[in-house]
């Protein structure tokens, strides 16, 4: 992250969130702009030299609080399925994330006006009888974003008080000492997810180690949050059924089965002009020279393979006690 120069949109400039988020990123220089679109969407831009210089937009959005569920995710067995964009772009770099093929620029976007996000949920809400089921932690990784602004602070705060909302907070970050004033609720799920270390060294390599990850599952769960486990994307390797069992021993050998919620899992899959994207943007890992079967424009390992890898996971994990198992399939 280069934290030297920020963008901000000149309609924050003298708010009171815009000046603590300076506070903490304290910055040499200030650009301002209009719109964060304007350096988000930039053209002729070389995407990996950007990443090496990633820069931080505060911005405020101004529409679009939340979107339907996106078919490529699970929707966890709930008819009504959301999620928002409260930052777009991540400080990490997995080498399968789709936010390489989406947007121009790995410039990381921090919306700032996080309570008009609340506010429409809140209407949101009211318009279904049931619960409803937000991702948060999409388009970004949001715990890992938590000491500039308190996104999940903000939102476990607001679940609280909203019993027919049910949040999912995805991460790869291991900050859940962020959260250590945060009273946790049943209808906030914090989602980890793990990789085996070969593949987070791989494919994953500016994330936390799988031993730090671990370590903040135990805390999460020793703080009383309702924990989900997420081995998703599952990468076809070489080895694979031998990594992946490794992977599980490790893991459940020092994460009770019993101390989680559930489990969930699926295989690398992406949208088939991201891919083409990426590979353009010269993306050199080896995940972007397989040949992938490509069905209603989704890249993804061809059915045998999938189905091969599916049933070899859902069974090791039957085999440690975990029944509760969300399969993207
Ligand atoms: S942590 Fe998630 S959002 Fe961030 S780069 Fe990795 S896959 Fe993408």
């Amino acid at each position: 992250m280069y934290r030297h120069l920020v963008y901000i949109e000149k309609n924050i400039l003298n708010d009171n969130a815009t000046k603590r988020v300076l506070d903490k990123i304290n910055p040499q220089e200030i650009v301002i702009i209009d719109h964060y679109k304007e350096v988000l969407n930039q053209t002729n831009s070389h995407w990996h030299f950007n990443k090496k210089y990633q820069k931080i937009i505060l911005a405020k959005r101004e529409s679009e609080f939340y979107y339907k569920g996106s078919f490529l995710t699970s929707s966890l067995g709930y008819r009504h399925f959301y999620y928002n964009t409260l930052a777009l772009n991540c400080i990490f770099h997995c080498e399968y994330c789709y936010l390489q093929g989406m947007y121009n620029t790995p410039h990381l976007v921090l919306f700032l006006n996080n309570q008009d996000f609340i506010k429409a949920t809140k209407t949101l809400i009211k318009q279904h009888n049931d619960k409803i089921y937000l991702a948060l932690s999409y388009d970004t990784d949001l715990l890992a974003l938590e000491h500039y602004y308190p996104y999940c602070q903000e939102w476990i705060d607001f679940a609280q008080k909203e019993k027919k909302l049910q949040i999912e907070i995805r991460t790869k970050s291991h900050q859940v000492d962020r959260l250590n004033q945060i009273k946790p609720t049943d209808n906030v799920v914090l989602s980890f997810t793990l990789s085996p270390e070969s593949i987070q060294e791989q494919y994953e390599p500016l994330t936390p180690k799988l031993d730090q990850r671990i370590n903040a599952v135990q805390k999460a769960i020793q703080r009383g949050f309702k924990v989900m486990l997420c081995f998703d994307p599952m990468i076809y390797v070489s080895d694979f059924k031998r990594i992946y069992k490794d992977f599980f021993d490790k893991v459940f050998s020092k994460i009770q089965a019993n101390s989680i919620d559930s489990v969930s899992i699926g295989v690398f899959r992406m949208n088939n002009d991201f891919l083409k994207r990426i590979r353009k943007n010269g993306n050199r890992s080896d995940l972007y020279f397989y040949t992938y079967e490509v069905k209603n424009s989704i890249a993804t390992y061809s059915e045998d393979i999938k189905k091969e890898m599916l049933l070899f996971v859902s069974d090791e994990l039957k085999k440690r006690n975990i029944f509760r198992i969300h399969i993207y399939e």
